[in-house]
């Protein structure tokens, strides 16, 4: 069997891991980058750049550079009134559709875009394996429901995937963790990453994974705290200036990663400064924006986003059935905030905090491994994952009968026999719903189908068998069958994420179509790596350049200058002929060094 990568498709950020070597590796592209941005931005050529060559492209074009299309995955227009503030690209679509995004006249669904993120990581694997992939595990968040799960799933598919397994991202640490093959005990998967809040509770023995619990809330992550730091600076200049950033594309983008620099650099420091330049002009000259914030005040306007994250935190101990002195394993971005792992050492009682592990690795490595368990390379790893979600259908009186309870092992089928509620009834609707209210209104419906055909009979009388399967990517299946009859109705919840299988082919060339064909991703690699390179020298320039001596110093930045040039003409001999200039150089102020 040919590779199986590990994919954390992020909301922030992706990873892509492969297991070589008998141990899980972090792909590292062309450039040296070990993490790339989930970005994808359409270019007026009608060219994508995506992950770091978008993110340049954030400020200068922010309407089409989309980024946190994960808040978006498998979700209706009524469910992210939240999500859609908080980006500068267009979400359309009916209250009860599919979201989709809009670019100029196009409009893509968070599947294609998703894939196209993932299109890049494959070939970064392709590039750094030497070999093509065969398939590949993507993961979720334990928290992400069915239709969530499917559009994932379609993603991976759209971009020339084999989905072989949908893991959730706390499961898949666990498993980069459980490499030391420890004792038994149970853990606490921490995640709080750019979007979402994600917990889970474990069992390890030996090789053996059990999922105790899971809880999370998908609308909690990094960006909501980035998000309070614009408001509060926002409404700051514009009582000093009478000019809303946020009602200004380019400067609210700036503003967004002065914000998040800020809240990263406030998790070693008690106080930031958010500095930008030239943020507008006015009659008056050009006006700039200068911000001191302070860890206190920070953590002040962001009480309510810790209180939610510990109401996360107490519902798991619950679920679990108490839940003290645990170790905690800390993953994503946002665990490096002081406040949050305050928060769960405070609410789980314990003070050991597991922080052993990069946390934005060790979701893909986890992954990788239970690549490496499918491409035959690793054995004795026995994963037990869970239904994140009740699901049940809807009775008579509109109340929710459950199925199958959340936090059910999975893989999993379970039959129910109901009956009718009136006489000479010869179909009954048979809703699929998901979640945990008793009433099925407030549930989430996932599917609707009619079983036809029963045999006239006084109400109660008929027996209508229903069978719920899930697989082990945790996506559901549902059969009702007339069990006097025999006549029998199946519905996979496809197309619960919003894409028929013809559509999602279409897309699936489409996306392979578009794709730059090698020679022009080398080309986007020596680009990307010259551009780094610029960045680094300049910084260390800045920074060291006086101890250099002057005539060193200007050789090194006509070189600069030059590849700078090149950079901008996209002249690819002659970035080529500079970088070999700029290693030469180096090489000898090593050696006199
Ligand atoms: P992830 O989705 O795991 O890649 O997490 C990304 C989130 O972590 C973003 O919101 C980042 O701003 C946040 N993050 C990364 N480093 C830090 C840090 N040192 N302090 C606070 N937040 C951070």
């Amino acid at each position: 069997m040919g590779k199986v990568i590990g994919i954390d498709l992020g909301t922030t950020n992706s990873v892509v891991a492969a297991f070589t070597g008998r141990r899980p590796s972090v792909v590292e592209s062309f450039a040296g980058e070990r993490t790339m941005p989930s970005m994808v931005s359409f270019l007026e050529d009608g060219k994508r750049a995506i992950g770091h060559a978008a993110m340049k492209c954030q400020v200068t074009n922010p309407e089409h550079t989309i980024y946190s299309i994960k808040r978006f995955m498998g979700r209706r227009h009524s469910e992210v009134d939240r999500e859609e503030k908080l980006v500068p690209y267009e979400v359309v679509g009916k209250p009860q559709e599919f979201v989709q995004v809009r670019i100029g006249k196009k409009l893509y669904t968070p599947q294609q875009v998703s894939a196209l993120i993932l299109q890049e990581l494959k070939a970064q694997a392709e590039g750094f394996l030497g070999e093509p992939v065969d398939g590949a595990v993507i993961t979720v968040p334990a928290y992400f429901n069915d239709a969530q799960r499917q559009a994932t799933k379609d993603a991976g598919e759209i971009a020339g995937l084999q989905v072989k397994r949908i893991i959730n991202e706390p499961t898949a640490a666990a498993l980069a963790y459980g490499l030391d093959g420890q004792e038994s005990r149970r853990i606490v998967i921490f995640d709080f990453g750019g979007g979402t809040f994600d917990l889970s509770a474990l069992e390890i023995r030996g090789g053996d994974f059990k999922v105790i619990g899971v809880h999370g809330n998908t609308h909690l992550g990094g960006d909501d705290f980035d998000q309070r730091i614009i408001d509060i600076v926002a409404d700051d200049y514009a009582r000093n200036h009478r000019f809303d950033i946020r009602e200004h594309p380019m400067a609210l983008q700036r503003l967004k990663q002065a914000a998040q620099h800020a809240k990263v650099e406030l998790s070693q420091r008690e106080v930031a400064n958010i500095s930008l330049p030239f943020i507008t002009v006015d009659g008056n000259g050009p006006k700039h924006l200068d911000y001191n914030l302070t860890k206190e005040r920070f953590e002040a306007v962001c009480s309510d986003l810790f209180d939610d994250t510990r109401k996360a935190c107490q519902e798991l101990i619950w679920e679990a059935g108490g839940l003290k002195d645990v170790e905690v394993v800390l993953v994503g971005g946002s665990t490096r905030m002081p406040k949050i792992q305050e928060i769960a050492c405070e609410v789980f009682k314990t003070d050991r905090l597991n922080k052993s592990l990069n946390p934005d690795e060790v979701v893909a490595l986890g992954a990788a491994k239970l690549g490496g368990v499918i491409q035959g390379d690793l054995h004795n790893v026995n994963l037990m994952d869970v239904v994140s979600h009740s699901m049940g259908v809807e009775t008579a009186g509109g109340g929710m009968s459950k199925i199958v309870a959340k936090n059910t092992p999975i893989p999993t089928s379970v039959r129910r026999v109901y009956s009718t509620p009136s006489n000479n009834q010869t179909s009954v609707p048979i809703n699929v719903l998901e979640g945990e209210s008793k009433e099925a209104k407030e549930n989430r419906t996932l599917g609707l189908f009619q079983l036809k055909g029963i045999r006239r009979a006084p109400a109660g009388v008929p027996q209508i068998e229903v069978e719920f399967a899930i697989d082990a990517d945790g996506i559901l299946q549902v059969k009702a069958t007339d069990k006097d009859t025999g006549k029998s109705q199946e519905i996979v919840i496809q197309g619960g994420s919003g894409l028929e299988r013809g559509a999602k082919e279409r897309m699936r060339r489409d996306t392979q179509e578009q794709a730059p064909k090698q020679p022009e991703r080398a080309a986007g690699d020596l680009r990307q790596h010259a551009e780094k390179v610029l960045d680094d020298m300049k910084d260390w320039l800045e920074h060291n350049g006086e101890m250099m001596a002057q005539r060193k110093r200007i050789e090194l930045g006509t070189v600069l200058t030059k590849l700078q040039k090149a950079v901008a003409k996209n002249n690819e001999s002659a970035i080529r002929t500079n970088l070999k200039k700029l290693d030469e150089l180096a090489k000898v102020h090593k050696k006199a060094g």
